[in-house]
């Protein structure tokens, strides 16, 4: 603790000042308020409700800029944390720091992760309540090392028998596994997840870890045989190219050298500095094996990474009449033995298409582009399938085996690490699927605060004042809406032979949802608008903010796969799986997901990068400003201080205050709610300031408050 020497405010002596950002423990409740003065206007409000002026932005942003400045990355909004990307590594996530969040009440020390953690683990094991963790943020906010920090929370603090060692090394295990096959160097972060995970860790009713299961969400296949300039491949091939022992690859038929392969190339990035891909190949391996992988296993996992590398280096030549041929025979010869199929229908399958016609199937010559396109598609399939495969098995290795435990008998923690709002310069089907699972946390995220809200008031018998906040249903269901929806309308397009294609797509929606208000296409907006809309877009107006989405390859996705390539139908089952029908299994898989938050308690972790370069000490206001919005960080606090700013436990409050009236010192001996009154009614609380509920005062303004904290300094 740093114990700072200045002068009293109001009387000349000198008193003592905790600094809040070190004073923990005991001194706890004091470093809740950060209530004197100096350390208030040095490193800010550790709860956003003690803002004095909640709705202003620049209030907000000037709380995180004084924090982030004193290292101190945590804030609360109530009992959402907001999370900054220190971008260096702090010495606060040591086994001390674990053991100063376990057991101690959310507020009594300063904001952090483990405190969130703690608080879910806690309520699980008091309440018997399903409980779930909710991290959202953009790519590079620390999403996945805020899971990781809860994961190992629970990993070092919870208890553990034999068995469940193992279940606690395979749960911390899978990390590096599902990294090095769905994580990439982008130009956001060298590490991104390409992919939504859902988690969740099973307790057995002594509160030990006994199990878990995983659920992944759109994994970003296109990054398979391609990549923008300055960003990577999925990490594995990388790692196995540099870490894999010679006889591995010779079995494999691949070169020491990434410069080799066509899906390797395209970012022209294959060494990043703060990835050492040799290294992390010995970690990737170790961790199959701790999960539970056979070494046949891993050998089958590569033969089909390496067989994707091959696919990408297969090349074509035109015939006169324009059919593609294949140049490559070395890369078909590896291939077929890698898959395990034959060499002559392997090439037909990538030069040719299946159609119908006339009931009967027929093989169509493919031309060099769309060869080309088949192939790609192809290898996209299998990584992806691959990767389903990956995480299923995982989750057979993380699954409970024990007889005599009963699942229902078993707790629950979840943990979301999912994509936050992404709004680029040109958007696409990703980003929409990206933007609609975002509008949908919304939904639940809003109505649960404003439930939990509403329960506690009712719960202490104050009168509910409702809240005006904007309910995002109406975009829900302009996305999803059966029948009418963007969505259904797309299946259909897609499904529907003929000329369906992106425009007409357009068109289509233009005909169904053109009047709706969240709705515009160019041809639909006023003249301003107009100038920032292409031809090919459709705009919708989020919660967040409005977002152009470019439809060029909406529907071509989709049509691609409804004709070629007989290769995907026939050995892995997923022709009509591909795109066809990807927005709706998507919106089934989100349902599912709403479904599964649902049934739990949340937490919420809202992670902020401080700026685009990766670097410590770096404020930048303008993308923070723009990530506080897309967040929903200024309605979630309008929401949370709605009625009051503040409330606290009748004995906790007594406890702090009672030396400032001589009727509650030393002691009060009445009812605690009469002590309260009889406290405040001294400081000269007025009526509206305040409302005493069944176990809890509430404070409506945070001045009221930090007056009375103040009144505690100058004693
Ligand atoms: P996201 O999952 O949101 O895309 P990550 O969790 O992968 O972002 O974080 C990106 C990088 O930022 C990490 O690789 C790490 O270098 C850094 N980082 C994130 N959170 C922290 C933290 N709490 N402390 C130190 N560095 C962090
Ligand atoms: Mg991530």
């Amino acid at each position: 603790t740093i114990i700072k020497a200045q002068k009293g405010p109001s009387k000349d002596i000198v008193k003592i000042v905790h600094v809040p950002s070190v004073a923990v423990g005991s001194d706890g409740i004091r470093v809740m308020m950060e209530s004197a003065l100096t350390a208030r206007d040095r490193v800010g409000v550790q709860d956003f409700v003690l803002l004095e002026n909640h709705t202003s932005e620049v209030a907000f942003i000037e709380n995180l800029r004084k924090r982030f400045k004193e290292n101190l990355i945590y804030t609360y909004i109530g009992s959402v944390l907001v999370s900054m990307n220190p971008y260096k590594d702090l010495e606060i996530y040591t086994k001390q720091h674990m053991d100063r969040y376990r057991g101690v009440n959310f507020y009594e020390v300063s904001p952090h992760i483990y405190a969130v953690a703690d608080n879910a683990y806690r309520s699980m094991r008091t309440e018997r309540r399903d409980q779930c963790i909710l991290i959202s943020g953009e790519s590079g906010a620390g999403k996945t090392e805020a899971s990781k920090k809860v994961l190992q929370y629970y990993a070092i603090t919870c208890p553990a028998s034999e068995h469940v060692q193992t279940v606690k090394d395979r749960l911390l295990q899978s990390n590096p596994v599902l990294e090095a096959f769905g994580n990439a160097k982008t130009l956001r972060n060298d590490n991104s997840s390409r992919f939504g995970k859902y988690m969740d860790i099973q307790f057995d009713f002594k509160g030990a870890p006994v199990g878990g299961h995983i659920i992944n969400y759109l994994l970003e296949k296109s990054r398979v045989v391609h990549q923008s300039h300055g960003e990577r491949n999925f990490h594995i091939f990388y790692q196995l190219i540099e870490g894999g022992e010679d006889d591995l690859l010779r079995r494999l038929g691949l070169e020491k050298n990434a410069q080799q392969y066509q899906y390797l190339v395209k970012g022209n990035c294959p060494k990043v500095s703060s990835i050492n891909d040799r290294n992390d190949w010995k970690i990737v391996r170790k961790a199959l094996s701790v999960i539970g992988f056979t070494d046949d296993e891993v050998e089958e996992l590569l033969n089909i990474i390496a067989s994707v590398l091959h696919l990408g280096n297969v090349q074509y030549g035109g015939e006169d009449s324009g059919s593609a041929y294949i140049t490559t025979e070395t890369q078909i010869k590896y291939l077929a033995r890698l898959l395990g199929v034959d060499g002559t229908v392997l090439k037909e399958a990538l030069t040719h298409k299946k159609i119908i016609a006339k009931g009967e199937e027929l093989m169509s010559p493919l031309n060099q582009e769309q060869a080309a396109s088949a192939r790609d598609a192809l290898s996209k399939a299998i990584y992806g399938r691959t990767f389903t495969w990956l995480v299923n098995k995982i989750n057979g290795s993380l699954a409970f085996k024990d007889d005599s435990f009963n699942s229902k008998n078993a707790s629950v923690i979840g943990l979301l690490d999912i994509y936050g709002f992404e709004v680029f310069q040109n958007n696409s089907f990703e980003q929409f699927c990206i933007n609609y699972c975002n509008e949908k946390l919304q939904q639940l995220f809003i109505g649960l605060c404003l439930k939990s809200e509403q329960e506690e008031y009712e719960a202490e018998g104050i009168t509910w004042e409702p809240v005006q906040y904007f309910n995002n249903k109406i975009i829900c269901d302009l996305v999803e809406e059966k029948f009418k929806g963007i969505i259904s309308i797309l299946d259909e397009e897609c499904l529907r032979p003929g000329d369906a294609s992106d425009i007409t797509f357009l068109e289509k929606l233009e005909n169904t949802v053109g009047g709706h208000a969240h709705f515009l296409t160019h041809k639909l907006a006023d003249g301003k608008t107009r100038k920032v809309m292409g031809r090919e877009e459709f705009r919708l107006i989020h919660y967040a903010g409005e977002v152009n989405y470019n439809v060029n390859g909406h529907c071509l996705l989709a049509l691609l796969t409804t004709g070629f390539s007989h290769i995907v139908t026939a050995w892995l089952d997923l022709c009509s799986c591909l795109f066809s029908l990807a927005a709706t299994q998507f919106k089934y898989s989100l349902a599912k997901l709403m479904e599964i938050l649902m049934s739990k308690e949340p937490s919420y972790v809202r992670c902020i990068k401080p700026n685009d370069a990766k670097q410590a000490g770096r404020f930048d206001e303008v993308l923070i400003r723009h990530q506080v919005k897309y967040l929903g960080l200024m309605e979630n606090l309008r929401v949370r201080r709605a009625g009051f700013a503040y409330r606290r436990r009748y004995e906790t409050f007594l406890q702090r205050y009672k030396s400032l009236c001589p009727d509650t010192w030393p002691n009060w001996d009445g009812r605690l709610v009469d002590g309260v009154s009889t406290l405040v009614k001294h400081l000269g609380y007025k009526p509206e300031e305040y409302k005493l509920g069944r176990t809890k005062i509430f404070i409506r303004f945070p001045k009221t408050l930090f007056a009375t904290e103040d009144a505690l300094e100058v004693r």
